[in-house]
């Protein structure tokens, strides 16, 4: 069987001398009322760029920020419509999750342009990326998860991505949280940890000479 196609990493094509050290940061499972805001802000402070894989569901509930994200400067990308594990679902289910998210996006902000697709949970399958290529979207995985969506600590979150980071890396972060994984009541501390990570890695990793980008226009 032949390895899944997917993006894990940038590549580093040295034509602008900036690619060699350029690094992506990608958030997931957005927009979230609460914490992308306080993302959006942490970014907007240190004018670096990002990338946003949003769930359809959310970006229905939440026009405005899905049109914050695009003004701002960031990619928008897709997360599916409801993020189920796809490899479950039939393809009918498959390109409707897919297609339906893109729809909603396209909705909240007309000049969006979606070029990117990441599974949920990362569960690739063959017909899961022809259907992203059937929507004409690019399937982009990770080379960096700090996992931390389980809130293991700050120091925890900066450590990892600061002891994986590398040329062309794309790391895995969450503005929100995944509907079956939501606890009501629990708000409040979901991505605390993640948006004091933010506001201390991007820093180091300026400190370190990496250039932080927006995933490229064309893959
Ligand atoms: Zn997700």
């Amino acid at each position: 069987m032949k390895p899944l196609d997917y993006i894990c990493e940038g590549q580093s094509d040295n034509a602008d001398g900036i690619a060699e050290r350029s690094v992506y940061l990608t958030f997931d499972d957005g927009p979230n009322s609460f914490f992308t805001p306080q993302i959006l802000n942490v970014l907007a402070q240190h004018q670096v760029p990002a990338t946003f894989f949003v769930v359809g569901a959310y970006a229905a509930d939440e026009p405005e920020l899905v049109r914050r994200i695009i003004t701002d400067g960031h990619g928008i990308a897709n997360h599916t419509m409801t993020h189920p594990d796809l490899a479950k679902c039939g393809p009918v289910e498959v390109d409707r999750q897919i297609v339906e998210a893109n729809r909603v996006i396209g909705m909240a902000c007309p000049q969006a342009m979606v070029r990117y697709f990441r599974a949920p949970y990362g569960i690739w399958t063959e017909e899961v990326i022809a259907a992203s290529a059937g929507a004409a979207l690019a399937p982009v995985h990770w080379s960096i998860d700090p996992r931390d969506w389980s809130r293991p600590g700050v120091d925890a979150i900066v450590d990892r991505v600061l002891a994986d980071i590398r040329p062309g890396a794309i790391v895995l972060l969450h503005d929100g949280c995944a509907p079956d994984e939501l606890q009501p009541g629990n708000q409040a501390s979901l991505r605390d940890q993640t948006v004091t990570a933010l506001s201390r890695l991007i820093p180091e990793l300026h400190g370190r000479g990496f250039v932080i980008r927006s995933l490229p226009q064309h893959p």
